[in-house]
């Protein structure tokens, strides 16, 4: 795959431009320098498992579910010996416990008989997969393989589009805006920035704007707290 073109797109959409948002993903690395992927796993069997069960779901309760999940059944063959009932079993912490069992059972008996029971790597291989789409695939890439990808989950969507590196509620067209703006090489990385910054910092409902570093960046904070500040100030106390 190639770099993306390095021509200014954002300009056009309104969203900032590639200086400022590699800029941006400097400071994040500053401020996040463990910046990783949450979940726990040793294969890329073992993700895509981990990534399937992580729809809305935390990666903490990910993880305690999968500790003795992958102990006791470690890969594809053990995990074929399951029946429904049994990974439903295993997994019952976990919301939509019955449709993730259903499909990754689905999953496994697929990548034998396509995949020769491996997991494949590339984005259309793995989502032609039951119940993995585009954001799981991604994950799996770049996670597992180190394949340049940026997945976009609910952090990503929701940080990008307050900084202004996207303009979408779509994850597709965000994904595509982000990879269009942010050099390859820095893609999986900037996926595990914005998850981090959005868990800790740029929560959904109220942002820690006051100690976020990055907020003479953010179009978010210039739009919508900045000038209820300067609003604030003209009418009483700053006169
Ligand atoms: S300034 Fe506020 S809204 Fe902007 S990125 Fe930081 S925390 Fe999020």
């Amino acid at each position: 795959m190639t770099e993306r073109p390095k021509e200014d797109s954002s300009l056009k959409s309104g969203r900032i431009g590639r200086t400022r948002a590699i800029k941006i993903l400097d400071i994040l690395e500053e401020t996040y320098p463990d910046a990783k992927c949450g979940l726990e796993f040793n294969t890329p069997f073992q993700l895509l498992v981990a990534t399937m069960l992580s729809a809305q779901s935390t990666d903490r309760t990910v993880n305690r579910v999968t500790e003795g999940l992958f102990e006791r059944y470690p890969d594809l063959d053990s995990f074929l010996t399951l029946t429904r009932e049994q990974l439903e079993q295993e997994i019952r912490e976990i919301g939509l416990y019955h449709s993730k069992a259903k499909n990754i059972l689905a999953m496994c008996r697929e990548l034998v008989t396509r995949f020769s029971g491996q997991v494949p790597a590339t984005l259309e291989e793995l989502t032609s997969l039951p119940g993995v789409g585009r954001k799981t695939a991604n994950v799996v890439l770049s996670n597992a393989f180190n394949i340049p990808a940026l997945a976009v989950d609910t952090h990503v969507l929701r940080v990008s589009n307050r900084i202004g590196l996207a303009r979408s509620d779509r994850p597709d067209q965000t994904e595509s805006q982000l990879t269009n703006l942010i050099p390859r090489d820095r893609w999986i990385k900037a996926h595990h920035l914005l998850i981090w910054h959005g868990r800790r910092t740029c929560a959904a409902r109220n942002p820690k704007c006051e100690i976020c570093s990055i907020v003479a960046y953010c179009e978010f904070y210039k739009k919508n707290i900045e000038l209820k500040k300067d609003k604030i100030c003209q009418s009483n106390i700053c006169q």
